[in-house]
């Protein structure tokens, strides 16, 4: 123990409990790597204006909850709260748009931070795998999105999670309902911080999870009634294309997320395991989003999968990943000149692909096999002066406790074979 604990709302990843969290990482990935998304990585602070116009002035995200700081060169920057505006940032100062094909498809993994009441499930640092289609209207491409999630989840054995949809309607029909909205609330029995709410962002208002707010939100206004045709044939086209593809979702009309920038398509995936933050990932479309940072018109949709609480939904399912062994071999040497030689031939395997380990710091036979245990390995090489003499080395299987002696210069070939 130091004197340095882990700052509060966040923990380490420790192996072996760490190669869960690459293992869902590479999962979310996979489908978007074989669908045409490029990678792409931005800087873990940026800008915070970016965040306060692309996110949203009003957002408990940006008033909240942004780790917001001045350098000593006097930026005003903030730690990413979240990947979507940086991510079209970036685009836009690389021209990727004129560039390349549209729409611009990406995927990104990374840190994200946002000062939050820690809980189980909500940290103040946390991973995200993101996906972004930027620069094309299309009801296909918002399908295919939400395919790829429900495809990743499935990947890694996840199956109690819900899929919610609703549509947000665009820049014709929304400020109709937001009106319509507000005359609703302000009938209410509501504080003066919602009905500030009311004002500022009646949609989120939709969203408070209070009961007393709920209790009064039965009569309120659905968006789905206001949504013009346009909005209305866009979004019956992306049900019917993600029912076609086998993917179950539910209508969920009170749907509204915690980011600014959506327009039409919004999607939440939630997990019944995981209590009060049950969210595992979201997303949609935002269509403006690009014009608010200072772009032109670029239709776009992407969504961000939370790593950490896809963890957690697994543990809550009881789902054990597949993770294979790190270490296949393990190398034991008993004494100075065995060292050396087994050292080699360590590195050989490793150069030829077998993950090895070794028996650092003269490690006595019986703690070195105790050592090749732990590690997971299914062969031990253990090498002695008789060893040496006779140019061999044993070959330990860890599963059946068989022992053979193989040629030294045999070995690498041997194992290379049994390990398939
Ligand atoms: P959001 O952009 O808020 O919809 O976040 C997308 C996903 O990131 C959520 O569904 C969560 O899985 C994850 N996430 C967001 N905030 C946190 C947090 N404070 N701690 C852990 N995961 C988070």
């Amino acid at each position: 123990m130091s004197t340095f604990k882990a700052p509060k709302g966040t923990y380490d990843l420790l192996p072996p409990d760490s190669a869960k969290f690459l293992a869902v990482r590479e999962a979310i990935a996979a489908p978007l790597r074989g669908s045409g998304y490029g990678y792409i990585e931005t800087p873990g602070f940026e800008n915070v204006e970016l965040f306060a116009r692309g996110v949203g002035e009003s957002t408990d995200i940006v008033t909240k909850e942004m780790y917001a700081f001045e350098t000593k060169g006097g930026d005003r920057l903030a730690l990413r709260p979240e990947g979507t505006a940086s991510v079209l940032r970036a685009a836009l100062e690389a021209n990727l748009h004129k560039t390349g094909n549209l729409p611009v498809k990406l995927w990104y993994s990374g840190s994200y931070y946002r000062y939050e009441r820690p809980q189980k499930g909500r940290y103040r640092h946390f991973s995200q795998v993101g996906a972004e289609a930027i620069g094309a209207e299309d009801p296909a491409l918002d399908a295919e999105l939400i395919i790829l999630a429900d495809q990743a989840y499935r990947s890694l054995g996840l199956r109690n999670f819900r899929i919610l949809l609703n549509s947000l309607g665009d820049k014709e029909c929304r400020p109709v309902y937001r009106e319509a909205l507000q005359t609703f609330l302000r009938g209410l029995d509501l504080d003066e911080d919602t009905l500030r709410r009311a004002e500022i962002n009646p949609l989120r208002v939709l969203d408070d999870k209070r009961e007393s707010v709920q209790k009064q939100l039965g009569g309120a206004p659905l968006l789905r009634d206001y949504l013009c045709d346009a909005c209305k044939a866009y979004h019956e086209e992306v049900r019917e294309l993600v029912t076609a593809a086998g993917v179950v979702f539910e209508d969920d009309p009170k749907l509204v997320r915690g980011l600014d920038y959506y327009t039409r398509t919004t999607f939440e995936f939630v997990h019944d395991g995981l209590g009060s933050q049950s969210a595992v990932g979201g997303g949609g479309r935002y269509d403006g989003l690009s014009e608010m940072i200072g772009g032109p018109a670029l239709p776009s949709v992407g969504w961000a999968l939370g790593v950490d609480r896809t963890v957690l939904a697994l543990e809550a399912e009881g789902v054990e990943l597949e993770l294979p062994a790190t270490t296949s071999v393990f190398a034991v040497p008993l004494g100075d000149e065995a060292r050396r030689v087994l050292f080699a031939k360590v590195t050989e395997l490793r150069k030829n692909g077998v993950a090895a380990d070794f028996a650092f710091g003269g490690k006595g036979l019986k703690a070195a096999m105790k050592a090749a245990n732990r590690s997971g390995a299914r062969y031990a090489l253990v090498l002695g002066e008789r060893d040496i003499e006779q140019g061999v080395v044993q070959l330990k299987d860890m599963e059946s406790g068989e022992q053979t002696a193989v040629g030294m210069n045999e070995i690498v070939a041997e194992l290379e074979s049994r390990l398939g």
